[in-house]
């Protein structure tokens, strides 16, 4: 998507455009559609014959940074250019702007609805569905840009400067993209890097992984947290800079997670003048993204939420968070990840589902020290989680800590079938 947006932002500016792909054949549909010449970045010879003439050379945020031709480009002394500089490089309108692992969306989303609610005429561009890149060009006229920033897209930004930025947490994640924890860090610090002293940085109270990267900051630091920092929610209220914002009753999503993600949405709501009752209206309102901890149904006294978009131990372990009687449904393809963090958990779980290529080393991990069997299917997983619960009215949560690639094309086609499976059951039961 963000490959398309670029090509279509550069030719409608005049710009002779060159695509790159490692099976051309798979774009050319597109390409002819973009009229664009498409050709193969498996080929040195055809690499080396453009980068003759090439001003510059645009990465998809999803390519490896060892691609051959990025290599090439260095060689030949060609920028690298990232999409959210070139949006910087077109259009002048302010920027806010969320990185970190887990709560980017939830947080971008909460962010744009504030900013709307304050008739401040705001779009969420970035890692959703509409690229930076395309989002300026859109006849909405928007004042400003909620910007998710995913560390693919941060690692080359040079002139990207949001005036108000928000880095949620780190966890390792990509580390086959970045190669190392402290790659990955580098490239989501780039959110704070090109700020200056009228700009806000909005980071974790006292988090020991980006602490480092926040004593390098030039922008005016706020902190969030749980109990403390800047904008904080104790047990009872969402507290920004000494005044309550929102009891904490009041809001429908109200896991610690959650809670987190509140905090960094107020603190980046206050940076740009919303007022707090304008904030507390919105958070008052929101029920939440699909896929992220949604509810789907009651069958027979248990509950099924659907975290599909959960594909770190952390995101999970983060979700499970005040669950004190679950059954976890896990598993998938393993990004590279250390799955045995997710023992943690343990003590919130009646029961664990292993799914998917990951589903023999959960077992493994969780076996003895809470009831586990594997599932082929997401269907089988959710007959064997409905049997783990039923004797406690447990929770059943599939949140997989993994990716889809092994059963599914994306998480959300993941989260579908598992909503839809649940769905059946339901009905099973009702005619029963
Ligand atoms: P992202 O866009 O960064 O992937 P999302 O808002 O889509 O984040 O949430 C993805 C998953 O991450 C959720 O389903 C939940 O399991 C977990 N999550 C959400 N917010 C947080 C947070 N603040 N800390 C840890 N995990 C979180």
């Amino acid at each position: 998507m963000t490959g398309q947006a670029t090509v279509a932002a550069l030719t409608s500016r005049g710009h002779e455009v060159v695509v790159f792909d490692d099976k051309p054949g798979s774009v050319t549909e597109v390409a002819e559609q973009l009229d664009v010449e498409v050709l193969d970045s498996t080929s040195d010879e055809q690499i080396k014959d453009e980068l003759r003439e090439a001003s510059s050379v645009i990465p998809s945020p999803g390519m490896p940074p060892h691609h051959q031709l990025n290599l090439l480009a260095d060689q030949a002394g060609i920028p690298l250019l990232s999409e959210l500089d070139l949006g910087v490089y077109f259009d002048d309108r302010p920027l806010v702007a969320i990185t970190g692992t887990n709560g980017k969306t939830t947080v971008t989303e909460l962010t744009t609805h504030m900013l709307n609610r304050s008739e401040v005429r705001a779009a969420a561009v970035g890692n959703t569905e509409v690229p930076f890149i395309s989002a300026i060009d859109d006849p909405a006229m928007y004042e400003l840009f909620v910007v998710e920033a995913s560390s693919f897209a941060l690692q080359r930004t040079q002139l990207f400067r949001p005036t108000s930025a928000a880095w949620l947490n780190l966890a390792p994640d990509h580390l086959d993209w970045h190669g190392s924890l402290d790659a990955y860090a580098l490239s989501k610090s780039k959110i704070w890097a090109n700020q200056q002293e009228d700009d806000f940085a909005i980071a974790p109270h006292t988090d020991e992984a980006i602490e480092p990267w926040v004593a390098g900051v030039d922008a005016q630091l706020i902190t969030f947290g749980l109990n403390i920092g800047d904008v904080h929610c104790t047990k009872s209220h969402l507290v920004a800079h000494g005044e309550r914002v929102i009891a904490i009753s009041d809001m429908p999503l109200a896991r610690p997670h959650n809670q987190l993600n509140a905090c960094a949405a107020t603190a980046l709501a206050l940076t740009m003048d919303i007022s707090p009752h304008l904030i507390a209206e919105v958070l008052s309102g929101f029920e939440g993204l699909e896929h992220r901890m949604e509810p789907v149904a009651e069958v027979g006294g248990i509950r099924f939420f659907n975290d599909s978009k959960a594909t770190t131990p952390h995101a999970t372990i983060a979700a499970l968070n005040g669950f004190d009687k679950a059954v976890l449904i896990v598993g998938g393809r393993n990004k590279g990840l250390d799955l045995s963090d997710l023992i943690e958990i343990a003590p919130a779980l009646v029961g664990i589902v292993a799914i998917g290529e990951s589903s023999s080393l959960l077992v493994e991990l969780f076996d003895g020290v809470v009831p586990t069997v594997s599932a082929d299917s997401m269907r089988d997983a959710i007959r064997a989680a409905t049997q783990l619960a039923s004797a406690s009215f447990a929770d059943v949560v599939l949140s997989p800590a993994c990716a889809s690639f092994d059963w599914y094309s994306n998480y959300v086609e993941r989260g579908n079938d598992f909503k839809k499976a649940v769905h059946e059951l339901r009905t099973e039961q009702e005619l029963s």
